[in-house]
């Protein structure tokens, strides 16, 4: 894919960015620009001692017309109402990368763009996030964990750097292959529903690998018995409310302190299907709101933890002549490598939106300060609005 001039990208961002602010000001009714644009860096020494953080990812972005633009709200009435007043929200996260989700999720994971092939199983080239903080904090194994929708996902957790070392990477759950190893022998009804993935190309169909090593997950890890995480998943209605049904077990019992959770159904928009597509908005926005609720009533969490929550990338623009608009993230252009990133925690300040553009790798190096590690071949910059 060819990447766009940076120069004329950063105009339509910051075009796109306006009109949210816009947006936003008529939505939640911030009429005083103060409110918008007045404020200073915060001092980290601030903030309480053991800090951890949640980020939340949407693979499958969503546009500005199915979220902040007026005829969108609808759809995100969580993150517009109950979240946005807590947040600090930046409008222009803008990504340089390559705009398939296993790849650019890992690029803002590493902090750096990562090149390789994004439909295959391979791990990150250059040292994770949960590397730094494990290396540079002396963490252990189980406090840092990632909840991934599919199979290449697998690999996130940890670069094949070998300076970083093998086994310092964080956990991964893929919840799907834990119901595909716990169902098969178990016929308890239809759970396909439960197990959709893979919304991009039909002609890739990874194999679920489910099997005796992830059952061991369940048990081990998660405390949770195989029947009662079947039982439970069958109340369930997609594979991103599974993802957060399983980080509510983690953070009940491991507690980490450096979360990562990857949600997947928005990308159903691959199938042409527009209401599909805003019922995975929908339901992220519901997600969102549940994922923070959790971490204000879970004692391990509540006070001490910062929020992000950002899609990996935009979606294809109606005016775009060389794609169909919602349905794929296939030609490169401003909309579909703009989005949205919102902090919520303590220390950072309630309602304030942040224009000026920023950028996807800026991710690992807020992370880094806010937790203080550092992130030493990471590119990007502290955000430091929210430090
Ligand atoms: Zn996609």
């Amino acid at each position: 894919m060819k990447l766009p001039d940076p120069s004329s990208l950063s105009r339509a961002a910051a075009a796109i960015a306006w009109n949210r602010r816009d947006f936003l000001r008529n939505a939640v009714g911030l009429g005083a620009s103060g409110a918008l644009l007045g404020f200073s860096p915060l001092r980290a020494a601030a903030l309480p001692l053991k800090h951890k953080a949640v980020v939340v990812t949407f693979g499958g972005g969503a546009r500005d017309e199915e979220t902040f633009a007026p005829e969108g709200q609808e759809n995100i009435p969580n993150l517009l109402r109950t979240l946005f007043p807590q947040s600090t929200l930046y409008t222009q996260v803008v990504n340089h990368g390559i705009l398939g989700h296993y790849v650019a999720t890992a690029s803002l994971a590493t902090g750096v763009y990562e090149t390789f092939d994004n439909f295959a199983a391979v791990a990150p080239r250059d040292p994770t996030v949960f590397e730094y903080f494990r290396k540079d904090l002396h963490r252990p194994a189980d406090d840092t964990w990632v909840v991934a929708p599919s199979n290449g996902f697998n690999r996130i957790g940890e670069s094949d750097n070998r300076r970083y070392g093998e086994g310092m990477g964080a956990g991964v759950i893929l919840p799907k292959n834990l119901l595909k190893a716990a169902m098969p022998t178990r016929g308890l009804g239809n759970y396909d529903h439960l197990l959709r993935d893979n919304y991009e190309d039909p002609f890739y169909t990874p194999a679920l690998a489910g099997n005796e090593v992830e059952l061991q997950q369940l048990d081990n890890i998660l405390k949770l018995s195989v029947d009662d995480f079947t039982q439970h998943a069958l109340t369930l209605s997609s594979p991103d409310e599974l993802s957060v049904y399983i980080a509510r077990q983690l953070m009940r019992r491991l507690a980490p302190s450096l979360l990562w959770i990857t949600l997947h159904d928005i990308d159903i928009a691959h199938s042409g299907t527009y209401s599909l597509y805003v019922d995975g908005i929908r339901r992220s926005d519901r997600l969102c709101a549940e994922i923070w609720k959790t971490i204000q009533a879970e004692p391990e969490y509540a006070g001490r933890t910062t929020m992000f929550i950002l899609p990996d990338f935009g979606r294809d623009s109606d005016m775009d002549a060389g794609g169909n608009g919602f349905q794929h993230h296939r030609t490169g252009d401003a909309l579909s490598r703009t989005t949205w990133m919102m902090v919520l925690g303590p220390g950072v300040r309630p309602g304030v939106v942040i224009d000026r553009p920023v950028d996807s790798l800026d991710l690992v190096p807020t992370l880094g300060s806010l937790l203080r590690f550092s992130t030493p071949l990471a590119q990007g910059k502290p955000l430091t609005e929210v430090l």
